[in-house]
C-alpha cells in the first residue's frame, strides 16, 4: 500500500464561492486547479482542512466516524480565518457524496477511506493582508488508506520541547496549514537529531499536543490531558478516548500540567497520542534536555491497550456504538 496520503481516488466533490454565493456541489474528476499567481491562499495562507475516515465493516456497511465533529471544527476554522464556507448541512452532504462516489474503492477494515475536505481563498489580490478573500474553493479529496500500523504498533519516542510553539495562543484550535508549517521544522529536527518520532510542544513548560495528534497521560486511575482552551486542536479522537475512559471508570481530568509533572508521573504510568491516523499510539520514551525518560515499562500499557481496542472495535463495526459515532 502507498504511503499514507499519497494515493487518491479519481473523484472529488467541488464547490466554488464568488459574488456572495456558493455554487452547487459537483462530483468532478480529480484534476489540477489553475491558479493566478496572485491567488490569496498562496500569499496569506487563507486555507483550512479536515481529516476524517469512512470505514467498511465486516458486514459490508460503510460509515463515517463522527462527521458532525469534523464539520463543526471546519466551520470554526473557516470563521477564524474569515473564509467563506458552505453551511454545516452542505458540508455534511459533501462528505456523504464523496464517500458514495467511491464506495467500491473503500478498503476493508483496518483500511479505510480518508477524507480531506479543504477550503481555500482564491481572490486574486496580493494587497489583501487585511482583506479577507471574496472567492473560495471547497473540495473533498478522498484517499484509500491501508492499515496505518501494518508494521506493528511500536511505542513512540517523543521529544518534549518547552520552547517551540506550533501555533499562536488562540490559533491552535484552527486546522490551518500555517500551524503545520510552524511545527514541521521542529519535528524534522527532532527526527534528525534525536531519532524522535514526534515533538510534544510545551511552550512555557505547559504540555500541549504533538505536531499531528493530541496527548494524554494516564497514571493510577486518572487520565490527564490539556483542556480545550484554543491553543490545541480539539481532536475528535481525543474526545472519543476521553469518553471511553470515563465509561471505563478512569477519572478524566482536563487541566494544564507542566513538563515537570509529566516527567515525574510518566515512569509510573502510560502516555499516548490520539488522532484520526494514530487512533491511540503509545509513547515509550520522552526525550527532554538530553535525558531519556521511559514511560512505564516502555511498552503499551494496559489502559492504552484497552482504550485503543474499544475505539477500534467501534470503528470496525465489531462492537456496539453506544454513543452514536458511526454515521
Ligand atoms: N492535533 C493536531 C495538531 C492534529 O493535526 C490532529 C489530527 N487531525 C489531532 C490533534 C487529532 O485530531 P483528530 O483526533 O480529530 O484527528
Amino acid at each position: 500500500m502507498a504511503a499514507f496520503g499519497t494515493k487518491f481516488t479519481g473523484k472529488m466533490i467541488l464547490g466554488t464561492y464568488q459574488d456572495g454565493h456558493w455554487s452547487d456541489l459537483e462530483l468532478v474528476p480529480v484534476a489540477p486547479f489553475s491558479l493566478h499567481p496572485a491567488t490569496h491562499v498562496l500569499h496569506y495562507a487563507s486555507e483550512c482542512f479536515e481529516g476524517l475516515k469512512a470505514y467498511r465493516t465486516d458486514s459490508g456497511e460503510v460509515h463515517l466516524f463522527r462527521p458532525d465533529r469534523h464539520v463543526a471544527r471546519m466551520l470554526n476554522s473557516a470563521a477564524q480565518l474569515l473564509l467563506p464556507i458552505p453551511d454545516g448541512d452542505t458540508l455534511t452532504r459533501a462528505l456523504h457524496m464523496a464517500v458514495a462516489a467511491v464506495k467500491d474503492e473503500i478498503p476493508a477494515y483496518p483500511g479505510a477511506l480518508y477524507l480531506r475536505p479543504t477550503l481555500f481563498g482564491t481572490e486574486e489580490d496580493i494587497g489583501a493582508a487585511a482583506r479577507p478573500t471574496q472567492k473560495a474553493i471547497f473540495y473533498v479529496l478522498t484517499s484509500p488508506v491501508g492499515d496505518y500500523f501494518a508494521g506493528g504498533l511500536k511505542p513512540l519516542r517523543v521529544k518534549v520541547d518547552d520552547q517551540a510553539q506550533r501555533s499562536t495562543p488562540n490559533f491552535g484550535e484552527v486546522k490551518t496549514g500555517g500551524n503545520y508549517a510552524a511545527a514541521m521544522r521542529q519535528v524534522v529536527r527532532a527526527r534528525e537529531e534525536l531519532g524522535a518520532d514526534q515533538v510534544l510542544f510545551a511552550p512555557g513548560g505547559i504540555v500541549q499536543e504533538t505536531g499531528a495528534a493530541n496527548f494524554v497521560l494516564i497514571e493510577g486511575d486518572e487520565l490527564l490531558t490539556k483542556p480545550l482552551d484554543g491553543s490545541i486542536l480539539p481532536g475528535v479522537t481525543r474526545d472519543s478516548i476521553l469518553t471511553l475512559a470515563a465509561d471505563a471508570g478512569l477519572k478524566v481530568t482536563e487541566r494544564d500540567f507542566t513538563v515537570e509533572e509529566l516527567l515525574r508521573r510518566a515512569p509510573n504510568g502510560e502516555a499516548a497520542l490520539t488522532g484520526t491516523a494514530a487512533v491511540l499510539t503509545p509513547v515509550g520514551e520522552l526525550l527532554y534536555n538530553g535525558d531519556t525518560i521511559q514511560v512505564g515499562d516502555g511498552q503499551m500499557g494496559p489502559w492504552s491497550s484497552r482504550l485503543r481496542e474499544q475505539l477500534c472495535a467501534i470503528q470496525s463495526g465489531e462492537a456496539d456504538d453506544p454513543h452514536g459515532w458511526r454515521v
